[in-house]
């Protein structure tokens, strides 16, 4: 139910809604209190008009349900979903470190210890969403966020898929993600692994980390997929040798020969100062 108090104050259920704190591909994205609680929250507000409008009810859906099974430390948690006759809104963690692309954006790229750090946060994030057949599959640092301890949190599920979308190949079969980021064997329309697809993303991600600038990044789309397909980029001379030869066997465009999760788990660069999530914590 959705009450407006005269003192301009907007109410969506038990949440108080107050100021926008971005935009999304599916519209604002509000903050907000639990007047319950006092405690805050992230309300995605979505135009029911313009769900209905671009058939985008089942991508919400999905979206949603995604988001209710996936509880980890590194994953931004979904609390509830509730709507009104124009209005769908999200209710989700709120995080106030904003996003890990703007702080690369603003400060340069990371020193290899705080990108290693983000980096062993995102693959515990992954790994825990693929042991549960939830594949991201638009991994890109523009989603990934922080909270106020720095602790990354991964958003944006809209493009996920479950294991069931995958057909009896085992393969997943729609292309979408972000180009920049995305796996050669994504760009073509044979079918993919979204695991591994995944794990190139996460390459693509350490690589812009530590160096500041993608490793794939042409002005147009043909040359861009060229050298994707061909994994054609070099590390710049200020990444240790273990980085790199890490970095080498994810961005390895043969899907079968890359380097898996548990491989990652085990490569003594990524092993550095590792520490593995507890799963225990608490929801606020
Ligand atoms: P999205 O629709 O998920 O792409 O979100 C758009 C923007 O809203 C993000 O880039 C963030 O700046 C902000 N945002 C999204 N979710 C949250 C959240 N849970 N807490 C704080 N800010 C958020």
């Amino acid at each position: 139910m959705i009450v407006t108090i005269p003192a301009t104050r907007t109410c969506v259920g038990k949440y108080e809604i107050g100021k926008t704190l971005g935009e999304g591909s599916f519209g604002k994205v509000k903050y907000a209190k639990n007047v319950e609680t006092g405690g805050s929250v992230a309300i995605k507000v979505i135009d029911s008009d313009r769900v209905l409008r671009h058939k985008m009810v089942e991508q919400i859906k999905r979206e949603i349900s995604t988001m209710k099974l996936i509880k980890h430390p590194n994953v931004l948690q979904l609390f509830e979903v509730m709507a009104s006759k124009t209005k769908i809104y999200i209710v989700l963690e709120y995080v106030d470190g904003g996003e890990l692309f703007d702080k690369i954006a603003k400060h340069g790229r990371l020193k290899e210890d705080e990108g290693r750090s983000y980096f062993q946060q995102l693959i515990n994030a992954v790994d825990y969403c693929h042991s549960r057949g939830v594949y991201h599959r638009d991994l890109k640092p523009e989603n990934l966020l922080l909270d106020s301890f720095g602790v990354l949190k991964v958003s944006d599920f809209v493009l996920s898929a479950f294991s069931e979308q995958v057909r009896e190949d085992g393969l997943l079969h729609t292309a979408c993600g972000t180009p920049n980021y995305v796996a050669p064997e994504v760009l073509t329309d044979k079918g993919y692994d979204g695991t591994s697809a995944d794990i190139w993303s996460c390459g693509v991600i350490l690589f812009v980390f530590m160096a500041g600038y993608l490793p794939f990044n042409e002005p147009n789309l043909t040359a861009l997929y060229r050298k994707i397909h061909k994994a054609d980029f070099s590390c710049p001379s200020w990444f240790s040798s273990g980085a790199k030869k890490l970095i080498r066997r994810i961005l390895d465009p043969n899907p079968p020969t890359r380097i898996t999760i548990p491989e990652i788990l085990e490569n003594e660069w990524f092993k550095k100062g590792y520490k593995s999530p507890h799963l225990s914590w608490e929801r606020m």
